[in-house]
């Protein structure tokens, strides 16, 4: 089995039986997310012990990159805090947009995007939970600062 093949199965895995899918009751943000040009929507909630993310969930409809790239997101953050969040993001997105970059081993299970990147136009469905993952940490950060 090749790369390639085994990042289509982790895709593919992660769309059928998504990671941490589910409304979190508790959180302390959340933040819906869309994506017209494909019609991904998907909303993150998140949880906080200070600055980091202990709990993290989402939920949604949206294409098999968007479903596997929040299912991948979600176990790659869950435990970090929003300065290595915010790394990981970056590593993703020259992952996603450099067609022959090698993944990071940091990256972990989150290498397997990297065959989006043949493809511009499916960029915005994994980087749809990403951006959802921020404005969710920007609303408990505005949160923390009017109490
Ligand atoms: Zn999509």
């Amino acid at each position: 089995m090749d790369l390639k093949d085994l990042y289509r199965d982790v895709i593919l895995d992660h769309n059928r039986q998504p990671r941490n899918f589910g409304a979190l009751t508790d959180a302390d943000a959340h933040a819906d997310g869309h994506n017209p040009l494909c019609g991904d929507r998907l909303t993150v909630w998140v949880q906080l012990q200070g600055e980091r993310i202990s709990e993290v969930r989402f939920e949604g409809k949206g294409c098999a990159i968007s479903t596997a790239s929040a299912s991948l997101m979600t176990e790659a953050v869950k435990g970090k805090d929003t300065a290595t969040v915010r790394r990981l993001y970056e590593q993703v997105h020259t992952l996603l947009t450099h067609p022959n970059s090698a993944p990071d081993a940091s990256l972990g299970k989150l290498a397997a995007l990297a065959g989006v990147s043949e493809f511009p136009a499916r960029v915005k469905c994994a980087t749809l939970c990403w951006h959802t993952l921020n404005a969710a940490l920007e609303r408990s950060a505005d949160a923390v600062t009017t109490e």
